[in-house]
């Protein structure tokens, strides 16, 4: 998908390849948006976005790892707009947030959506466990 000038990416290019994508039968299901590259602190147009993914019925993810902490800011939480039509989020604790250690999170709009990533294996994690592995990285099996 095209960017502008200010390596934003463009809604138009993007409808124009969802439709590309439509006309040869393959169905994208997601839709990434950047508030914040952690370079330059770009913004996508995440309402723009965020509107193509609720007509085309595509999961819309924000990432907002650098960036998300802004919303916490009165005075430029508002260059986030649009980021409350996400259906997932990313944020990372240890950028603008100063955790000192590393703590990315990503916050689902329907809890049940992280289900869909769910995996049981049977020396690990069981079914009904609430370790947190069964949804992340960071499962192993115990001593
Ligand atoms: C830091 C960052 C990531 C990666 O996060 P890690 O927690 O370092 O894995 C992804 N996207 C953006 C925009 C970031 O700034």
């Amino acid at each position: 998908v095209r960017t502008d000038n200010n390596n934003r990416l463009c809604p138009d290019d993007l409808q124009l390849k969802i439709n590309q994508l439509k006309s040869q039968n393959i169905h994208p299901f997601a839709v990434v948006g950047v508030a914040g590259t952690t370079e330059t602190g770009n913004v996508d147009p995440l309402r723009t976005i965020g509107e193509i993914c609720q007509k085309e019925q595509y999961h819309f993810h924000v990432d907002a790892a650098w960036g998300g902490a802004t919303l916490m800011s009165s005075t430029y939480r508002h260059l986030l707009d649009g980021i409350e039509l996400a259906d997932s989020v990313t944020i990372d604790a240890h950028k603008q947030m100063y955790i000192p250690m590393g703590a990315g999170m990503v916050l689902f709009k329907d809890p049940h959506a992280m289900n869909a990533i769910e995996h049981h294996a049977q020396y690990i994690l069981r079914k009904g466990s609430k370790d947190l592995g069964s949804h992340t990285l960071e499962g192993s099996r115990s001593g």
